[in-house]
């Protein structure tokens, strides 16, 4: 008989599965495009609004934005059947900033040189809300190019690299929570964040090889200290100890 993934982990599933059902009305709400043209024309947008969100959420929720309800990763762990190869993200999770540190950059430098925002349109780039639909000065097509071309290159890079690589790469979207959790990490409060007992552990290493983010889940919880930039708080690990060596916390810690 087929085994069931417990059940918190069927509900995460179908969390990050919907929320990528979805990416044709949300795309433009989580667009580091709109994010540049919204600063080039000095508009705050959804975009804009989504990733400081992201930002504040991650103070408290750590990157939980990305385990449960991220579309990126849904388009991701929806292709899991097709190469569910762990990779070795300490040699490429350093990409992500090299897109993200000059994409900041121009996006400050054109807020100032366009003199600031000046006004607030949430559905920016969207009709009614609706990110893949067509207008008078933008015809559907090119709305569906984006929406291809962006879910080709986070399906592409799980399909030919194995687990989640696009959120080790690409993602502009993971270093503001990076950030966030480090401030957070700095000022000490509390926050939800895992919490280890490797007295418990039974050195059986499922939740290394169940780390939809392929880290070395047992390696950290040897040393007992769960802090990882990188950890999604997808619960798979905590839900796959069959020692419950590993469990959520909301609590203060570095
Ligand atoms: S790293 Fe990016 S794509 Fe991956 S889950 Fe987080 S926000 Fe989504
Ligand atoms: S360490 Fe655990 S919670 Fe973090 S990404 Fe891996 S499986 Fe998910």
């Amino acid at each position: 008989m087929t085994k069931q993934l417990p059940l918190r982990q069927r509900i995460r599933k179908a969390l990050v599965i919907l929320t990528f059902l979805s990416f044709p009305i949300t795309m433009n709400f989580l667009s580091p495009y709109v994010i540049i043209d919204g600063a080039m024309n000095g508009i705050v947008n959804g975009s804009l609004v989504m990733f400081g969100l992201m930002f504040v959420s991650s103070l408290f929720l750590g990157r939980a934005w990305c385990g449960w309800v991220c579309p990126g990763g849904g388009m991701q762990e929806i292709v899991e059947p097709v190469n569910n190869k762990p990779i070795n993200g300490k040699k490429i999770d350093w990409i992500k900033w090299l897109i993200w540190i000059p994409w900041i950059s121009l996006i400050a430098w054109l807020v100032i040189s366009s003199g600031g925002y000046k006004t607030i349109n949430l559905l920016y780039h969207t009709q009614g809300g609706i990110s893949v639909a067509g207008s008078p000065d933008r015809p559907i097509f090119i709305a569906y190019i984006i929406y291809y071309g962006v879910v080709s290159l986070f399906v592409g890079l799980a399909i030919f690299t194995g687990r989640r690589a696009g959120c080790h790469t690409i993602c502009w979207m993971a270093p503001f929570m990076i950030i966030g959790r480090w401030i957070r990490n700095r000022f000490g409060w509390a926050s939800l964040r895992l919490v280890a007992d490797s007295s418990a552990c039974a050195d059986c290493k499922k939740c290394t090889s169940n780390c939809p983010m392929s880290l070395d889940v047992n390696g950290i919880v040897q040393l007992g200290k769960m802090e990882n930039s990188e950890c999604i708080l997808c619960g798979t690990c905590v839900d796959n100890c069959a020692s419950s060596a590993i469990r959520y916390s909301f609590s203060a810690g570095k």
